[in-house]
């Protein structure tokens, strides 16, 4: 652990970089294997409605944990699965996972969405489509249940196949967030002529709205103009009270941040979500 971090000071020795390239090299060997491996797990983090404080969904995130190197963050390894064209049959298992899991809820949760992020590189992949179709209908969630969130500069580095694509989506009944909004450099009025629902507004905005006016005013604009295009809103990041209340005087609809919970593996989750929607009943 250690080692690794001298090389992110850089300048160092041939032996103090080597265990870095050597988790490189490995994170890539092992790639094509970890599904087969069994290596793949799912977190869920909630998203919650600030109105009635109850959850309105969850978001599934990857997590892998190498019996060497341990647990892999997902900014890792994603990158590297997109580059090779993994990314295809990682998503399928999320999809086909997180499906699964929101089904057995059904329930317990009724309504609850679930969210999965899908990768840029995937809106160049019309065959998809098919993939979400059989997997839901296998599944059997409702369509509507489904949100496939893609990031802001994604989509906007492949906005013709993107806007054909979510569209093929929109009218199978799946729903589409733009994620990490606000990095990418796109306006609104682009958005606007796009099929998606759901903005998140990305965390490093979110982050200074307590302390900064600028900030504030940012998201507060961001909000009410989503809002006149008919598109709900979702403040990523979350960390603090403060926040929750200067999001909730702005009228944001959904908050998804550590404030409320990290991302928990399916039972601590279920609890949590107990425990939530129990305190939060009126
Ligand atoms: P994202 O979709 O924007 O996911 C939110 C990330 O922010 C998650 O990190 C989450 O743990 C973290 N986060 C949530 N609330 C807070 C908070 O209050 N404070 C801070 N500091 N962080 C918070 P994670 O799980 O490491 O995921 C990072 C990124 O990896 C995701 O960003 C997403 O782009 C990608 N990713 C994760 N799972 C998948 C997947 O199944 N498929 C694809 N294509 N990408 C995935
Ligand atoms: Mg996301
Ligand atoms: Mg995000
Ligand atoms: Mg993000």
């Amino acid at each position: 652990q250690a080692l690794y971090e001298v090389k992110e000071r850089g300048r160092n020795g041939y032996a103090f970089y080597r265990p870095v390239e050597h988790r490189r090299i490995v994170i890539e060997q092992d790639l094509p294997f970890a599904i087969m491996r069994g290596q793949f797990y799912l977190c869920y983090q909630p998203k919650v409605r600030l109105t009635q404080g109850r959850a309105m969904g969850i978001e599934a995130l990857l997590r892998w944990r190498h019996p060497t190197l341990g647990e892999i963050p997902p900014l890792d390894f994603i990158p590297l699965a997109e580059e090779s064209g993994f990314i295809f049959e990682i998503t399928l298992w999320v999809l086909e996972r997180a499906c699964r899991q929101v089904k057995e809820w059904e329930r317990k949760f009724p309504g609850l969405k679930l969210a999965v992020n899908l990768s840029p590189f995937l809106l160049n992949r019309p065959e998809l489509v098919e993939h979400v179709k059989r997997i839901l209908r296998e599944t059997e969630l409702v369509p509507d249940r489904l949100i496939l969130e893609v990031t802001e500069s994604g989509l906007m580095e492949n906005i013709e196949t993107g806007r054909h694509i979510l569209t093929e989506l929109q009218q199978l009944g799946v729903q589409a967030a733009i994620d990490d909004f606000g990095t990418g450099f796109s306006s609104l009025a682009y958005i606007r002529n796009l099929p998606v629902s759901l903005l998140k507004i990305d965390r490093s905005f979110i982050q200074g709205i307590a302390e900064n006016s600028k900030d504030a005013t940012i998201v507060d604009t961001i909000i009410h103009l989503a809002k006149s295009l008919d598109i709900e809103v979702l403040a990523e990041g979350v960390e603090t009270e403060s926040q929750v209340v200067l999001l909730s005087q702005m009228d944001c609809d959904y908050a998804q941040g550590f404030y409320f919970s990290r991302s928990l593996e399916a039972e601590k989750l279920q609890q949590w979500l107990e425990k939530y929607n129990r305190s939060a009943a009126f």
